[in-house]
C-alpha cells in the first residue's frame, strides 16, 4: 500500500504528522502521548519508528510515553536536549525505514534552533518549525543569515513537494504575509481557501512547495515587492536576501 500521511493535532496548534502504509507506522514529533497512541490504536497501526525535528517540548513531549510502550528506534538530531534520539543525523544523512517503505534525506536547517533539522524525498517535506504555510520559524536560537542558508535549501526541491510543517499557523501568516504583499494574487486565494478551511474546522496542510514560492514571504526575500515592503519598514535595508529576512521577520515578531 502506498503511503499514507495523516495529521494528528496536539496541544494547541501542533500536528503530529503519522506517515503509514495501512499496518506500520511512523510518528513525527510527538508533543503529546495520548493523541498518537490513540490514533494508532484505532487504526490498528504499530509502531515502527519516531522522527523528531527539534528539541522544543511541543515537538519532543510525548516521547517518553510513546517510547514506553514501543521500543522504536528514534531519529533526529545529535542534541544532547533530546536524549531520547537512537538515531541521530545531521546533514545529507539518510533516514531508512523498511515498514513504512521510507527513504528520507536529512537536512540541517539552523535557525529557529541551533540543530533544527527537516526531512525530505521526491514528494515530501517534513519541515518541522522551519518552513510553515506562508510563514516561518521564530529565530529562537540563530541568525537571519541561518535562516535564510536553511531555506534556501529548499530551491533544490520539486514545486510538487508537499509541505508537512509543526503547526496550524497558516491563517495568521495569511493575515501578516498581506501586510508585506498586499497585491500578492496568489497570496490573496491562498488566504481565501484557507479562511474557507478553518470556518469549516479543517486542517491547511499540507501545502506544496509551489503555492509557498508563490506567497510565503520567507520564500520571497529575493523578490522585488518583498525587498520594496522591507525597505518601507527599514529604510537603508538594500537587497541582501538575509537583510531582508530579518526585516520581515522581525516585522512579523512586532
Ligand atoms: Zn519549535
Ligand atoms: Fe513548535
Amino acid at each position: 500500500m502506498p503511503l499514507t500521511i495523516e495529521a494528528v493535532p496536539v496541544l494547541e496548534t501542533n500536528y503530529v504528522w503519522a506517515l503509514h502504509d495501512g499496518s506500520r507506522c511512523v510518528l513525527v514529533d510527538p508533543g503529546s502521548a495520548a493523541e498518537p497512541l490513540a490514533f494508532l490504536g484505532d487504526n490498528g497501526l504499530e509502531l515502527t519508528a519516531i522522527l523528531v525535528t527539534h528539541h522544543h517540548r511541543d515537538h519532543t513531549g510525548g516521547l517518553d510515553e510513546i517510547l514506553a510502550r514501543h521500543e522504536v528506534p528514534v531519529w533526529g538530531p545529535r542534541d544532547e536536549r533530546i536524549e531520547q534520539v537512537t538515531h541521530p543525523v545531521g546533514e545529507g544523512g539518510r533516514i531508512e525505514i523498511d515498514q513504512p517503505s521510507l527513504s528520507l534525506t536529512v537536512l540541517e536547517t539552523p535557525g529557529h534552533t541551533t540543530s533544527h533539522l527537516m526531512f525530505h524525498d521526491d514528494h515530501h517535506l517534513i519541515s518541522g518549525d522551519t518552513l510553515f504555510s506562508i510563514g516561518c520559524g521564530r529565530l529562537f536560537e540563530g541568525t537571519p543569515e541561518q535562516m535564510q542558508a536553511s531555506l534556501d535549501k529548499l530551491s533544490r526541491l520539486p514545486d510538487e513537494t508537499r509541505i508537512y510543517c509543526g503547526h496550524e499557523y497558516t491563517l495568521d501568516n495569511c493575515r501578516f504575509a498581506l501586510q508585506v504583499e498586499p497585491d500578492n494574487t496568489a497570496l490573496q486565494a491562498r488566504f481565501e481557501r484557507v479562511q474557507r478551511l478553518r470556518e469549516d474546522g479543517r486542517i491547511t496542510l499540507p501545502s506544496t512547495l509551489a503555492e509557498e514560492r508563490a506567497a510565503n514571504p520567507f520564500l520571497r526575500t529575493r523578490k522585488p515587492e518583498v525587498i520594496e515592503a522591507a525597505n518601507q519598514r527599514e529604510p537603508g535595508t538594500g537587497k541582501d536576501p538575509a537583510a531582508v529576512f530579518g526585516v520581515i521577520r522581525r516585522w512579523k515578531d512586532g
